[in-house]
């Protein structure tokens, strides 16, 4: 008797159950119609607007093109040199208590610039009155805190070039990603 019970309520709820879940099947159909039909509509007239023939010129067509596809390379090269393990991004030192600044390569620089470490000036390049115990003397000065910030034996040739293989020797160890920010 009690199973039976069970039974026809068990049936009951299962009816009752059926009936909600085709309710709420309903009411989702009637909510989500709208909605389909708008992406629907929205989706044709984007696929028509995307098919539609163009009034532009051809050329205005190419050059929109050809800047867009120039754009992209340069996004790409930029994010290449940017990479954590690009020489790129080396393109400063602190060395010899002058502050040095070169053009980006992926190599050598073939010329560097000295700069001010207080000031940030650039540097003035000068030769020193030659004595006998120095002949050929340089000095790098700054303008703006009227002070000598390097002086070295030889000509500008030389300071450059030393420069610049402390540069290669820090690009060969590897040492040069002390000198870049992270
Ligand atoms: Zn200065």
């Amino acid at each position: 008797m009690a199973s039976e019970k069970d039974g026809l309520l068990g049936a009951l709820g299962k009816g009752a159950a059926g009936a909600a879940g085709g309710a709420l099947f309903l009411w989702f159909s009637g909510l989500l119609k709208p909605l389909w039909s708008w992406l629907h509509q929205t989706w044709l007239s984007l696929w028509t607007h995307l098919m539609a023939q163009s009034s532009w010129p051809n050329w205005l067509a190419y050059v929109i093109s050809l800047a867009a596809a120039l754009a992209c390379l340069r996004w790409a090269r930029r994010q290449w040199r940017s990479r954590k393990d690009s020489t790129w991004r080396f393109h400063q030192l602190s060395f010899l208590g002058v502050l040095w600044r070169w053009l980006p390569t992926s190599g050598l620089p073939s010329h560097v610039s000295g700069y001010c470490p207080a000031c940030d000036t650039r540097l003035v390049y000068e030769t020193l009155v030659p004595n006998f115990d120095h002949p050929r003397r340089i000095a790098l000065h700054c303008e703006t805190c009227s002070s000598v910030r390097l002086r070295m034996e030889g000509n500008l040739d030389y300071m450059n070039a030393r420069v610049i293989r402390e540069i290669d020797r820090l690009q060969r160890t590897g040492e040069w990603k002390q000198h870049v920010p992270d």
